[in-house]
């Protein structure tokens, strides 16, 4: 049983900083929350530093302001990465300047066990799953405010509990967080449903680049970076772009190529017949899981697209 390890190395120290992997999303977003709340309840000193910025559609939940991209200038005890399955998805670097002592709390399969302390359940639908379980060993009673991280963590490391890591464990986790106050309409309305008209915009502008290879098996769409800043719009607008592009009838990898000058990144998507999380791990820095997974190519988008468009083909 890990957890009175964790009761242990969180009770002995006193200063925490809490971060997550670059891109922002909801399961990351939400286990931060849930466990700064968690360390500041216990009397602790917690900091959330993360590269990236919080995206402006999570801005609705509870401590939303203690999200900064403003690397501290003092050291932790302890540095907990949450949801992240390697150091170098952090974004950031020199971790051994912040903290001696890493925890690290996630779900992904590829995760690199770089942690003085690793919980990482490989079979977790999401990382608030892990911190859910946690909490309810410690028979904790929590406001709903942290209900609401918890189940907006869950919700949307569950594509709004429409992917196959969907289980009864999760509806039922999701029911009680429910009955501990997360209001489940109002967390999918500000999360999957809201945009501002800057960023349908913007998902137009992709869906305009939608196009098939290899007899329709292969679905890509594509986003340059600066697109983004030309529209006005936010990063967070093109969330869930990827998963559009493996709902056509008879494909079976999809992909949201997004891209700057000097990288390509891909946002993998399959139906099950290709393990993507395979093929994002075969390049640098890349993986995810069998359904869902990313890597980004240090070389121009045209020569990146041809790449991956024949390493899926092969897959295929
Ligand atoms: P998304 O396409 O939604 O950004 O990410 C899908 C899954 O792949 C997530 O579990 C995410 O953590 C993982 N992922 C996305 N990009 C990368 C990457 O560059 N490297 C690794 N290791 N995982 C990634
Ligand atoms: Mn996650």
């Amino acid at each position: 049983m890990i957890w009175p390890e964790l009761d242990a190395l969180l009770e002995k120290h006193s200063s925490f900083l809490i971060s997550s992997h670059r891109g922002l999303d909801g399961d990351c977003i939400g286990s931060q929350l849930a466990m700064y709340w968690y360390l500041t309840s216990i009397g602790k000193r917690a900091v959330v530093y993360n590269h990236d910025p919080l995206p402006t559609k999570f801005g609705f939940l509870t401590n939303a302001g203690v999200f900064s991209t403003e690397r501290p200038g003092d050291r932790f005890d302890v540095l907990v990465v949450l949801d992240c399955s390697n150091p170098s998805r952090l974004g950031w670097e020199r971790l051994s300047d912040m903290s001696d002592t890493i925890v690290n709390i996630d779900h992904h399969r590829d995760n690199a066990l770089f942690g003085a302390l690793n919980i990482v359940k490989k079979d977790g639908a999401a990382t608030g799953q892990i911190l859910y379980d946690y909490f309810a060993y410690k028979k904790l009673s929590y406001p709903p405010h942290v209900a609401e991280s918890l189940y907006a963590a869950i919700m949307t490391d569950t594509g709004a509990f429409r992917f196959s890591n969907t289980s009864g464990v999760i509806l039922r986790m999701c029911a009680d967080l429910c009955d501990r106050g997360a209001d489940s309409a109002l967390i999918y309305d500000k999360v999957y449903a809201s945009f501002s008209s800057n960023g349908l915009l913007l998902q137009s502008k992709i869906w305009s680049t939608l196009a098939f290879y290899h007899n329709g098996e292969i679905c890509s769409m594509e986003m340059p970076y600066a697109l983004i800043k030309d529209l006005g719009a936010t990063y967070g607008d093109s969330e869930g772009m990827a998963d559009f592009t493996i709902m056509g009838g008879g494909v079976e990898v999809g992909m949201l190529i997004k891209y700057n000058d000097k990288e390509t990144h891909f946002s993998l998507r399959s139906k099950g017949r290709v393990d993507v999380g395979k093929i994002a791990a075969s390049i640098e820095g890349g993986g995810g899981h069998s359904s869902a997974a990313g890597c980004t190519m240090t070389i121009p988008f045209a020569e990146a697209k041809a790449k991956m468009l024949a390493i899926i083909e092969k897959a295929l």
